[in-house]
């Protein structure tokens, strides 16, 4: 899914139609705050961002975008109306992944808006991760210790599958939160703290794969 803000709107259809004519999913929104509404229920691929808007203009929603740790990592195209507008805005460096100036031709668009996904493309995970005897399918979605299945809950695989993802990574509750029950959630960090009790419990001798990092999170730390 590709998100679209422009708040002229035939430059927004002309690009939505653009992107859907090359098969890609998109929405078209006219200001930051339907985006960050459309965000809480589905994260996009890419966000195509128009500068010079009412209200938000681009470069605070971007901030918005790159200072949330749920948002942070979502590829961004800075839509801009002058180079000079541009040579200002790749001075300040606020963390787009490219930039199209305005009249831009729209496979010139295209092309970008396909560069940017390949670099952001995920290498093909390998479905299954094994950190010292513990071994996560993420296909069958089972976890074997030393060989034997433990049975986890659908929210204690997805953590621990987190985890060995970002093995050695030092994860921040609040990221966890974000990434594993979903950019809404309203809980408390202490429900992490929970799942992360009741998975040591069960990885039995391997607890000690998940480390606590104080006053922060948790890692999976081995060599
Ligand atoms: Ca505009």
């Amino acid at each position: 899914m590709i998100y679209c803000v422009e708040d002229e709107a035939h430059i927004r259809e002309l690009i939505v139609y653009a992107l859907k004519n090359s098969d890609y999913e998109v929405e078209g929104f006219e200001s930051g705050e339907e985006l960050f509404e459309a965000m809480r229920r589905e994260m996009p691929q890419l966000i195509l961002l128009d500068i010079m808007l009412p209200g938000q203009d681009g470069l605070e929603i971007l901030d918005c975008i790159r200072s949330n740790d749920a948002t942070r990592d979502v590829p961004v195209i800075m839509l801009t109306a002058k180079s000079s507008e541009l040579d200002k805005i790749v001075g300040l460096d606020k963390g787009a992944d490219d930039y199209v100036v305005k009249p831009f031709s729209v496979l010139e668009l295209i092309a970008r808006v396909k560069a940017v996904l390949r670099r952001a493309e995920p290498r093909n995970d390998p479905y299954t991760i094994e950190i010292d005897g513990v071994e996560i399918n993420d296909r069958e979605r089972t976890v074997r210790v030393d060989g034997e299945e433990v049975n986890l809950t659908y929210k204690e695989f997805e953590l621990l599958l987190y985890l060995f993802k970002n093995k050695n990574i030092v994860l921040h509750r609040e990221k966890i939160m974000a990434q594993v029950w979903g950019y809404d959630f309203e809980g408390e960090s202490r429900t992490v703290d929970v799942h992360i009790a009741s998975l040591r419990h069960k990885l039995k001798d391997k607890a000690y794969l998940i480390e606590t990092v104080r006053n922060i999170g948790y890692k999976v730390g081995y060599p």
